[in-house]
């Protein structure tokens, strides 16, 4: 008999909504060229443009702010490469963040977090005092969950006439982004995260910039900024998920409270939780047992039917160092047992109860109400 799967992997990739899945039909019947004059084509390009409409809407902006690109690397790929030859680089950041930074002929410099993984207001302005830079700082961590106060950031980067770039892969729709009122210079999505399909994403640009320089020229869709004929599936699905934020949003703030059940049991289990006394998302924990290596934990709770993941596990699915865990300062030995559960639309209670069961033998304790 298969024992039932349960998904803990939602910051990985969400599983896919059934409201993604159903627009697979519907386009089947329209699919062609968005960039076509006939019928086939105006019907794509048609789905692109009310997609595009559902994204600056979820984020209360101008649709001529959001550029289509194949997901959010991309997107913090064509953000970075517009610097302006000094990058100030978040300790936490992702590691596309890092990487694209390092293509670019700037300057690096990183900005350290405190123990809490928040990064320090006035340090950033001290930075900022020596001139201006393009600083990247995303809204919500991968790994911990834990959420920067962006817009104080805003406004620091603002006051030292410099650019804000915020990776907001995910924080959108677990935080509510007024993308105008944050005063955001750039800003990357990715569609996989919400919901929809891996493949897509979105970079929303603030008007003040006037000019971008595309890394793709091709055909010159997305307004001359990103070159290649549009993924009409990905972003459609996307923008379909995009019109639901306020409920995604509130799916994912019920959240919280399975959150509470779990963090409560994994210490009376003698666990330990990344970023307790932080701000985070409300699906995200990020904890540790002291004696228990993070690939043998997760080795055990796939055998078990659990899909968790290491927090920061490589594209070759290797755990590796955190580089988060580090920026906070956390020692070595307990940094390499974090393992992370991040929950979504599909999540149940009864997942977490069956989850602390499965802890519950392996500890010997009592699940806690
Ligand atoms: N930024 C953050 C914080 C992420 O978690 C991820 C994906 O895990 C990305 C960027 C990359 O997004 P994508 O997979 O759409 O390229």
């Amino acid at each position: 008999m298969e024992t039932e799967r349960i998904y803990f992997d939602y910051n990985a990739s969400s599983l896919v909504r059934k409201e993604a899945f159903n627009l697979l039909e519907s386009i089947n019947k329209t699919y062609g060229n968005p960039s076509s004059i006939h019928e086939e084509g105006r019907s794509s390009r048609d789905l692109i443009e009310i997609s595009r409409n559902h994204i600056a809407n979820s984020l209360n902006t101008c649709e001529n702010n959001v550029i289509f690109t194949s997901g959010g690397t991309e997107a913090i790929d064509i953000a970075l490469n517009q610097n302006n030859g000094r990058i100030i680089i978040n300790s936490t950041e992702h590691v596309a963040v890092f990487e694209s930074a390092k293509k670019t002929e700037s300057i690096i410099e990183i900005l350290e977090v405190d123990n809490n993984g928040i990064i320090n207001l006035n340090k950033l302005e001290s930075m900022l005092k020596k001139g201006p830079a393009l600083v990247c700082i995303m809204f919500a961590n991968n790994e911990t969950g834990i959420i920067q106060p962006i817009k104080k950031i805003s406004e620091i980067v603002r006051k030292y006439n410099s650019y804000l770039f915020c990776d907001a892969v995910q924080a959108y729709g677990k935080i509510k982004i007024n993308f105008d009122e944050l005063d955001i210079h750039f800003m990357a999505l990715s569609a996989h995260k919400i919901g929809a399909f891996s493949g897509s994403g979105a970079l929303i640009i603030n008007e003040d910039i006037k000019k971008i320089i595309p890394l793709t020229l091709g055909g010159g869709q997305e307004f001359g900024l990103r070159g290649g004929t549009e993924n009409l599936i990905g972003i459609t699905a996307f923008g379909e998920c995009a019109k639901l934020i306020d409920e995604i949003y509130f799916e994912n703030q019920k959240l919280k409270e399975y959150i509470n059940i779990l963090e409560k049991n994994i210490e009376s289990f003698g666990g330990f939780i990344f970023g307790r006394n932080s701000q985070r998302i409300p699906n995200t924990s990020l904890f540790a047992f002291p004696d228990i290596k993070a690939d043998t934990m997760l080795m055990k709770l796939d055998l078990a039917g659990y899909s968790v993941s290491s927090g920061s596990a490589c594209s070759s699915g290797k755990v590796k160092k955190s580089h988060v865990l580090e920026a906070m300062n956390i020692d070595d030995k307990i940094s390499s047992n974090a393992i992370r559960v991040s929950l979504g639309w599909a999540t149940k209670k009864s997942h977490i109860t069956n989850l602390l069961n499965f802890f519950e033998d392996i500890f010997n304790k009592t699940v806690l109400e």
